[in-house]
């Protein structure tokens, strides 16, 4: 997993805060409001939205067809293709919360589930990590979807997930870096 630690040798330019403010704390996110004093002395204002961190996973069918969801996005307002994924707030470790979004989102059991990376998704304005995965040896159960998930289940090829991402269906930010993560992985071999 990465490491959140600042290096020793790199010095926190904006330790300094002058006032700190809770303007929300939510079901997911935390919203705080910070004013710093910069190295030059001039004030900033820092909007920091706080997240639990997430999990996210290419599942892998035995012909090569990778498993991505259809699911209705409330701040977008409409269906957008992704992998599956959730967020890390069952107490579970990321490996075991990714194994759950698998089964309840795609309806699918992984006998293997290999954890590649984890990257920050928006660290000018959060502190969001989430932690990638390449699921495979999948086997189907039961689909169960929670109330207020909108999902559909489709099989796509890499060569389809491709020419998704040039024409913009595939936009989302966690879905293309696995997809591409395990292109280059299939490639190396
Ligand atoms: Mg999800």
């Amino acid at each position: 997993m990465l490491s959140t630690a600042v290096p020793m040798e790199i010095k926190n330019p904006e330790n300094v805060v002058l006032d700190h403010k809770e303007i929300y704390n939510g079901i997911i996110a935390r919203l705080h409001v910070d004013t710093i004093q910069l190295p030059s002395g001039n004030k900033a204002i820092r909007e920091v939205m706080l997240h639990p961190g997430g999990v996210v996973a290419v599942p892998v069918l035995e012909d090569g067809r990778v498993l991505l969801i259809r699911q209705f996005r409330y701040p977008l307002r409409k269906y957008i293709l992704e992998l599956p994924a959730g967020k890390l707030d069952h107490g579970l470790s990321p490996q075991d919360t990714i194994a759950l979004e698998i089964e309840e989102e795609c309806g699918f059991r992984a006998a293997a589930i290999d954890y590649q990376c984890s990257f920050y998704t928006s660290p000018g304005i959060s502190n969001e990590i989430i932690h990638f995965f390449i699921a495979r040896g999948l086997s189907p159960v039961a689909q169960s979807l929670q109330e207020g998930e909108h999902i559909t289940v489709e099989a796509l090829t890499l060569d389809e997930c491709l020419s998704k991402m040039e024409t913009g269906e595939i936009a989302d930010g966690k879905t293309i870096l696995g997809i591409l993560w395990y292109l280059k992985k299939l490639n190396v071999k």
